[in-house]
């Protein structure tokens, strides 16, 4: 039998902590199944792994702050631009020019627009679902 189990199972509440004893059995399981790299400690790995998920957050926060920046410019759902039926802000309904866009969207699009042989022409206010009034001629 482990020693440390055997110490498990014979804790009389004193010398060490309970789940000091656990932690320390885990760790040693974990060491005994270790990587394929025998030389490299699990502390190693650990420290690497935990280096990654700092960095994974990193590009996770800054990729959300960039999609919650182009909704607002599009004036789309910030959580799934209209996507998702489900959404808990929109329900399915925020999709870009659902709100208010930003000022700046069209300077930021013209590029993109001329590209595809567009043009942004300033024109009256838009009404109804986004179509322009019929013309009466
Ligand atoms: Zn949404």
């Amino acid at each position: 039998m482990d020693p440390m189990i055997a110490q498990l199972l014979t804790h009389n509440g004193t010398g060490p902590d309970l789940n000091q004893l656990l932690l320390q059995l885990l760790q040693n399981r974990l060491e005994q199944q270790a990587p394929d790299n025998p030389d490299q400690p699990l502390e190693r790995s650990i420290g690497r792994l935990r280096r990654k998920n700092r960095l994974l957050r990193r590009r996770l926060l800054a990729a959300n702050r960039f999609v919650e920046g182009l909704a607002r410019l599009m004036g789309a759902c910030p959580r799934c631009f209209g996507q998702d039926d489900d959404c808990p802000l929109c329900h399915g309904g925020g999709a870009p020019g659902s709100r208010q866009p930003a000022t700046e969207l069209a300077a930021w699009m013209q590029p993109a627009l001329e590209r595809l042989g567009y043009r942004l022409v300033p024109g009256e206010q838009l009404t109804g679902a986004g179509r322009a009034p019929e013309s009466s001629n």
